[in-house]
């Protein structure tokens, strides 16, 4: 990847983007093209924290989403929910040409257990226009009732598309955001004046608006590449959270799972070994990684305006393990936006929505379970008891998912410092 300078002293611009994953990097590669001033900063290396550990599959099928929203929030949103990731997964797929980053078209399956959540999906599905296909013979080592499927989506590689992107930005590397008065942002050698700001920092490190500590958790995975596997056509994923995703990539079999919510329990590195002990004997692992995503109370991302009370702060982030075509839509979403031209689809990811959904009493059970809980290592984001991982050797916290090394240097945010250690 290409690097970039750190910043030292004191810059303006229109546009400061904070944070230089797939969503910030998009954001202001949309903005540069139509000549907005803008500037990146990235507190580590750019791309290297989520995007670089993602199975990058490119697909407008988000589990059994469609369903879910026009269950809760009528035809009209799940059209446009529908219709604002079908374009992201065209734009990435011409974005990647452009860049010289191979798309690899391929078909996304979506299987279940229940065979009455996939009727109830497929009857969703017809309703909304949306076309798919069914199958209920998988080539897979798996008993599922079936699945659902959506021809013509793809996969890449994230970090090839970022690496051309970020050739025409300014960005400064190894400039962390430790505080915004307004719209300035204080980082440890300088300040940045801007006229608007946008925070692409995974999980918002902002508290004091939006309350993203009541509308986010966040929710580990884990993934095995396996070599010597037979090579899968299409992409496979299970509708549960703790279920499995199987898609071929290069000349590895990469096979994810094990999930559980970020400083609580979970299959881990071992369920996934478990099932390749199984099932693919004659396979190796040849590399491994984990790492979590957020997940919002209602399935759908938080793009848009921070919080009602904050016009020149936008946010992109609640992806639910979806951000590559969510990244693209983010950053159709706020360019627009800055750029005076809102696009139809907005209304749909606004951060301003509704909370009054089931997973709100979860993330307030868990936060005041773990504030309550007696131990002396805490977390610096907002107080709660960090567990020890043992298969990960960190220390987590169960509430939003920060997360720090055994010295205590944070891995993870939304803490935006380090694990001061006793
Ligand atoms: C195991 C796994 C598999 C996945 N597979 C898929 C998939 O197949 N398809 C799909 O669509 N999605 C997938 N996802 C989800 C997707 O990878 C993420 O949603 C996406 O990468 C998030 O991008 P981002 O830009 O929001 O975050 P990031 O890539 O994490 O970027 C945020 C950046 O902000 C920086 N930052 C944070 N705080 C500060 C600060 N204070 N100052 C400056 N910089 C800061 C960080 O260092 C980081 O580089 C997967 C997720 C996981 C965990």
């Amino acid at each position: 990847m290409p690097s970039f300078d750190e910043l030292k002293g004191e810059i303006c611009t229109d546009v400061l983007i904070i944070g230089a994953g797939l969503s910030g990097l998009l954001t202001a590669f949309f903005l540069k093209e139509r000549g907005v001033d803008c500037v990146v900063v990235e507190k580590g290396r750019i791309c290297s924290h989520t995007t670089a550990r993602s199975t990058a599959k490119i697909t407008a099928q988000h589990g059994l989403i469609y369903s879910k929203i026009l269950k809760s929030y009528g035809k009209e949103y799940a059209q446009m929910y529908y219709e604002a990731n079908s374009q992201a997964v065209n734009s990435l797929k011409k974005l990647c040409k452009a860049a010289g980053c191979t798309f690899e078209e391929k078909a996304n399956f979506v299987y279940r257990y229940n065979m009455n959540k996939l009727k109830e999906e497929a009857k969703a599905l017809e309703i909304l226009n949306v076309p798919y296909i069914y199958s209920e013979v998988l080539p897979l080592p798996l008993t599922a009732s079936g699945a659902i499927g959506f021809e013509n989506q793809g996969q890449f590689n994230p970090l090839k598309l970022a690496e051309f992107v970020s050739k025409k930005l300014k960005i400064f590397e190894n400039t962390k955001v430790n505080e915004m008065i307004g719209t300035t942002a204080i980082t440890e050698f300088g300040k940045i004046k801007a006229k608007k700001v946008v925070v692409a920092t995974h999980f918002p490190f902002i508290n004091k608006h939006g309350s993203y500590f009541l509308k986010l958790y966040q929710h580990r995975s884990y993934v095995i590449a396996l070599k010597n596997a037979e090579k899968l056509g299409a992409m496979y994923v299970d509708d549960s959270k703790t279920g499995f995703s199987l898609s071929s990539f290069g000349d590895c079999l990469l096979l994810g799972g094990g999930g559980h919510r970020t400083g609580k329990k979970g299959g881990s590195f071992a369920e996934l070994r478990e099932f390749k002990n199984e099932y693919y004997k004659n396979t190796q692992e040849a590399f491994n990684w984990a790492a979590q995503d957020t997940i919002s109370l209602d399935g759908i991302p938080y793009i848009g305006n921070y919080s009602k009370n904050t016009p020149d702060l936008y946010v992109a982030t609640g992806f639910n393990k979806w951000g590559m075509t969510g990244s693209m839509v983010s950053a159709r979403i706020i360019s627009g936006e800055i750029l005076g031209k809102p696009l139809d689809f907005s209304p749909v990811f606004s951060p301003s929505r509704s909370i009054l959904k089931p997973q709100l009493l979860v993330n307030g059970f868990e936060t005041t379970k773990n504030l309550l809980t007696p131990t002396t290592k805490r977390c610096p984001h907002l107080g709660c008891a960090l567990k020890y991982n043992k298969a990960e050797h960190t220390w987590d916290c169960a509430c939003h998912g920060s997360r720090f090394s055994e010295s205590g240097k944070v891995l993870d945010g939304p803490a935006n410092g380090d694990l001061k250690m006793n």
